[in-house]
């Protein structure tokens, strides 16, 4: 949990995630970020998704960079 110590400051907010940034569950790297009124927290993919229902309803934000997770230029055959 990292305080927002201006709420009116959201350009901080929703800057992309960084290597640095990690899930506060599991210390992976974070791929989502969860901005509450509060303060933000960090998610990798998978906490992401496990806390995404209790949270969503919430939150003030919702930045999910998971499909960067995928590659980008990967083929659909089916
Ligand atoms: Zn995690």
């Amino acid at each position: 949990m990292r305080k927002v110590g201006d709420v009116t400051n959201t350009a901080l907010a929703t800057s992309p995630l960084q290597a640095v940034d990690r899930c506060d569950s599991c210390g992976a790297q974070a791929y989502i970020r969860v901005v509450l009124s509060e303060g933000d927290l960090l998610f990798c993919g998978h906490h992401g998704r496990r806390h995404e229902a209790k949270l969503r309803p919430i939150a003030l934000e919702w930045h999910d960079e998971t499909d960067r997770l995928h590659a980008p230029s990967a083929p659909v055959t089916d």
